[in-house]
């Protein structure tokens, strides 16, 4: 380590193997108690706490101090007397008896406590995060980015990966998002897009003939904030030539089981889960299912063929179906229900079904009276419902009916920690998917492989693709895929997608051009560090693990991002605004 200049030691590494020392130490005044006229300072800095013990008459600085000011002490360090030790912190046997007191920096009086205790309001934590970071959890949180971080690189260079950075000013990679641009003021009016991802470079990597590539890569993508989502995040980026799905996941398990083991010091059980897609959705409604608990779907339909209750009818009638979920012992009432219709509503469902087991065996349930005994019975044995058990029950297309209790099934048995990890693969995504408008779109991005190239061209609707996700505890940490390496297969794709080849040549000739030039088969994957570390570290929000995250709406609170600019600037950019952001512009000056 290099040497300190200022300090002689880190506070938190001062122990009883320096009694009797001089010591020097600098951080910030965390705490400050007096006791009998004399003053106990908490002194912290990066590597931890130490207690100073000071006498305000012999040093005057000391009465000015407050917290969080930035100070030296230098003193020899003493055993703490008999009954004042604190087990709890690796410095409580000792103290340091101070004998210089010196104030690098004061500081103001302070928007919220540096601690973990209190409960600040988000907003105010983002405009003071300078401050946010000194509390000891979010300080944990950085420290276990960067060992993540660390632990990704140490594993990829021992498989022989090579860190490769892709330029960050691009033309558009389609990944399903809204491009943030660039405008060009070389090229007054053009713009540069920030990736969504590194995807084509990493494919033109392959094509370079660098057969193992990564990259801790930035990533933009101009969406709907969420709390695992933001504008620009950071995802490991990762592709190999020369292999199959089988070699991408051995490797990808390898580098999240070095990440699990630094951080949280388990180890990963491998290989992980897998589900198809089809599979997930079927026995759990969503392509990210949290494998930490049961309350799986159940397919009622071949027990309600002949069903005089007319909303379960009409569904199979028309090809539907019908399946439950058994949500297991639940405090239920009239307004618990109506509240989980309205969220199934929310969910696409036209209404839900809830019935509960009395303790005779009979349901308490508004369709009660339509069901036979027979069904009753059919739907508590293949639900293994017992007395108390709440039963939620939908009847619609497929796809509507799964989704709907994929999400009570989450709403109602998701735990709310990350205390166990739960990876999973979902391998064999459909290749395309509905777009809202009705025409057809890519379900991953449009470099992913067809298993089938001859059932894409007949039935693209059908198609299933070689794409796969890795999810841990219900959150999706990333996708990959094995990539096209034909550029006919590509064109194909384009074609299916509605690009048209004049389009496709103009958007990606110069991709297409490349793939003409011995291109190795290849595919790769990426996972979002982000959301990775939020999940070890038991954090709710990719905010808690991001040093300087937006807000909801997209603003940094500390330094006022997004701006406006002057006049001048734009017109050198070729760029103009809008009457409307002109009157908002006005409005805000
Ligand atoms: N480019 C993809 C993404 O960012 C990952 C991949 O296919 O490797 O989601």
């Amino acid at each position: 380590m290099v040497q300190q200049v200022m300090r002689t030691h880190g506070a938190g590494s001062v122990s009883v193997d320096d009694v009797g020392n001089e010591v020097t130490v600098a951080g910030w005044v965390q705490k400050r108690r007096d006791h009998g006229g004399i003053a106990f300072l908490d002194i912290r800095d990066a590597s931890g706490l130490v207690q100073v013990v000071a006498d305000p008459a012999q040093h005057p600085a000391v009465d000015d101090l407050r917290m969080e000011f930035c100070v030296r002490i230098s003193g020899e360090v003493t055993n703490r007397p008999e009954g004042t030790e604190n087990t709890e912190l690796p410095t409580g046997l000792v103290e340091i008896d101070a004998r210089e007191v010196e104030v690098l920096s004061p500081a103001k009086a302070l928007p919220f406590m540096i601690d973990d205790r209190t409960d600040v309001d988000e907003l105010i934590r983002l405009r003071h995060r300078y401050l946010d970071l000194r509390r000891p959890r979010m300080a944990a949180n950085l420290k276990a980015r960067s060992r993540a971080t660390a632990a990704i690189r140490r594993t990829l260079d021992q498989e022989g990966f090579l860190e490769v950075e892709t330029p960050t000013l691009i033309n558009s990679t389609p990944e399903g998002a809204r491009d943030m641009l660039v405008p060009s003021r070389l090229r007054s009016g053009e713009f540069y897009a920030l990736p969504q991802s590194p995807q084509l470079f990493k494919q033109l990597l392959m094509i370079s003939g660098v057969e193992r590539y990564f990259q801790i890569a930035r990533c933009y993508r101009d969406e709907d904030f969420r709390a695992d989502r933001q504008l620009e995040f950071t995802q490991l980026d990762l592709e190999g030539a020369f292999w199959d799905r089988e070699a991408v996941f051995e490797t990808i398990e390898k580098v999240l089981s070095s990440v699990v083991e630094e951080l949280r010091g388990e180890r990963v059980e491998t290989p992980f889960v897998r589900l198809t897609w089809h599979e997930a959705m079927n026995r759990f409604g969503i392509d990210k299912p949290d494998m930490r608990f049961g309350m799986e779907i159940v397919d009622l339909t071949d027990y309600l063929g002949d069903t005089e209750f007319g909303v379960f009818k009409s569904a199979i009638e028309s090809a539907g179906t019908v399946r439950g979920i058994n949500a297991g012992q639940q405090d239920w009432s009239r307004a618990r229900a109506d509240e989980l219709t309205e969220q199934a509503k929310g969910l696409g469902a036209k209404g839900l079904v809830w019935m509960v087991v009395n303790d005779d065996g009979t349901l308490r349930s508004p369709i009660a009276k339509f069901l036979s005994d027979n069904e009753i019975e059919s739907i508590k044995k293949v639900m293994d419902a017992g007395p108390g058990d709440v039963l939620l029950v939908a009847a619609d297309r497929w796809k509507t009916a799964v989704e709907v209790l994929g999400g009570l099934r989450n709403e109602l048995g998701r735990p709310d920690n990350h205390d166990e990890l739960a990876f999973l693969w979902v391998t064999d995504f459909p290749l395309f998917e509905e777009a809202e408008d009705g025409s057809i779109t890519f379900s991953h991005h449009p470099f992913t492989s067809p298993v089938d190239i001859d059932e894409m061209r007949v039935r693209p609707e059908a198609a299933i693709s070689n794409a796969y996700d890795a999810v841990l505890n219900g959150v999706e940490l990333g996708s990959g895929s094995i990539r096209i390496h034909d550029p006919d297969v590509q064109r194909q794709v384009f074609e299916i997608l509605g690009i048209d080849s004049e389009t496709a040549e103009r958007r990606f000739g110069w991709f297409l051009e490349a793939l003409e030039y011995g291109t190795p088969p290849h595919g790769g994957f990426a996972f979002g560090i982000d959301r990775l570390v939020m999940v070890l570290q038991n954090e709710a929000s990719i905010r808690e693990v991001i040093p300087f995250p937006k807000t909801q709406s997209g603003v940094d609170p500390l330094t006022g991002a997004p701006t406006w600019v002057e006049a001048g600037q734009l017109s050198e950019l070729g760029v103009g605004l809008t009457p409307e952001a002109k009157a908002r512009q006005t409005a805000d000056e």
